[in-house]
């Protein structure tokens, strides 16, 4: 039975996995979980599933968190640093590794995962943003490890694709993600002005984490996932259109040059593109519920507006001026997004501050993963000291 690790499994996608783990018990067994600070949900997830390790960074509270393991009966090894994480993801037992922690923090692991040969599934878009080049560099050279989008658009391109896209683009004309919008979709400029973080998180068709709610708010979350697209299926960048679709039906589509176009649809439901990931080229039960096209009045699209939500147009500039500037863009942004859900800045001054780093840091060469680490690291202290 494969063993899987899961890199952020209090979370709304890690809480998403192990939902469809719970469907297929018989197919996958967790080795490993870990957490941030959320002590009580990690472990309720450690007496369900039983993992070999645990790892909580809030130290804190791991003293207690090792009594109760130990007063439930459990042999599960609990480690609380940083370093643990790569560490639990490259064990020999591990097969697989859901990579679903938020930001950049998420990327050290993921990359470590990668070294180690491992199927990673990768929800967590940020280190594919800020270190895309690495990441592929380590995938060419570590050929039993392979990158499986979690990403409910890039799952869709990836099931809309041809099985040998890696090396075969003929016949591919573009690619095109689908947005949903967010809650701001109808909102004018004056009214945007003045939106909450509370309005922010409260997204019309997807349940997710705060950070990546107020990404879809500001259209920031399309344009990483114009670079993720980038990264993954090695798309030129002219070839990535992004259209908005409010219902969130169709998850994304590929165009090709006869003027068919694939898609993949289904309700907006996280388990169906993570059951995807886990079990591909197989298909398992996710536990999503199913599309039912007689309640399903109309699908509509429309173009982003540029103007209302310039963050997007921000990530293309990114994507296009290349080396460092998405590792930029993106550690503006995690450090913009947080300033926000503090109330301690508007919503468009995610815009402005993201747009002040790009400008001071320009763009530059790296070659290491320790390189964009500090490059994360120089923008943040930036980020905050111009805030
Ligand atoms: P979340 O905030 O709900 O969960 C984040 C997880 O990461 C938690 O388990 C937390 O403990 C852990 N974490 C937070 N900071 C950490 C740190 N510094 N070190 C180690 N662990 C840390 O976020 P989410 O919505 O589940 O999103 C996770 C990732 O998946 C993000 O990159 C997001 O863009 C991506 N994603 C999410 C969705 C979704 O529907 N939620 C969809 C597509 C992609
Ligand atoms: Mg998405």
């Amino acid at each position: 039975m494969p063993q899987v690790a899961i890199l952020g499994s209090t979370g709304s996608i890690g809480t998403s996995t192990l939902e469809v783990i719970r469907h297929n018990l018989d197919k996958y067994q967790i080795i490993a979980l870990t957490a941030n600070t959320d002590a009580d949900k990690l472990l309720s997830q450690c007496i369900e599933f039983k993992p070999k390790y645990a790892v909580l960074l809030d130290k804190s509270k791991a003293l207690h968190l090792e009594a109760q393991l130990k007063n439930h009966q459990l042999t599960t090894i609990l480690l609380t640093n940083k370093e643990d994480l790569s560490y639990v993801v490259q064990l020999p037992e591990v097969d697989i590794v859901m990579s679903a922690i938020v930001g950049s923090h998420g990327l050290m692991p993921t990359y470590s995962a990668i070294l180690a040969g491992k199927r990673v599934l990768l929800a967590n878009k940020e280190s594919l943003v800020a270190a895309g080049r690495l990441i592929n560099d380590a995938l060419k050279a570590n050929p039993k490890a392979s990158l499986i989008p979690v990403d409910s658009e890039h799952s869709a391109i990836f099931q809309s694709l041809p099985t040998d896209f890696a090396t075969n683009k003929n016949g591919i004309n573009k690619i095109i993600l689908t947005a949903s919008g967010g809650p701001f979709r109808e909102y004018l400029k004056e009214q945007l002005v003045s939106v909450t973080p509370e309005m922010a998180v409260k997204h019309p068709n997807w349940s997710m984490g705060k950070k990546i709610s107020v990404d879809s708010s500001t259209l920031m979350n399309k344009g990483l996932e114009v670079i993720e697209a980038y990264w993954l299926f090695g798309t030129d960048l002219d070839k990535i259109d992004v259209v908005v679709h409010p219902q969130s039906i169709i998850h994304s589509m590929v165009e090709y040059i006869d003027g068919s176009i694939i898609a993949q649809l289904g309700t907006p439901d996280m388990k169906t593109p993570i059951a995807y990931a886990l079990s591909y080229p197989d298909r398992i039960v996710s536990g999503s519920s199913k599309l039912d096209f007689s309640t399903l009045s109309s699908l509509t699209f429309e173009k982003p507006d540029y103007e209302r939500f310039p963050c997007l147009t921000l990530a293309f500039e990114a994507l296009k001026t290349g080396r460092s500037s998405p590792a930029v863009l993106n550690a503006a942004n995690e450090v913009a997004v947080s300033l926000f859900l503090e109330h301690k800045i508007s919503f468009y001054d995610i815009y402005k501050l993201i747009k002040s780093a790009m400008e001071y840091f320009g763009t530059r060469d790296y070659s290491t993963i320790d390189e964009i680490i500090a490059i994360d690291k120089a923008v943040r202290e930036y980020t905050n000291s111009i805030a």
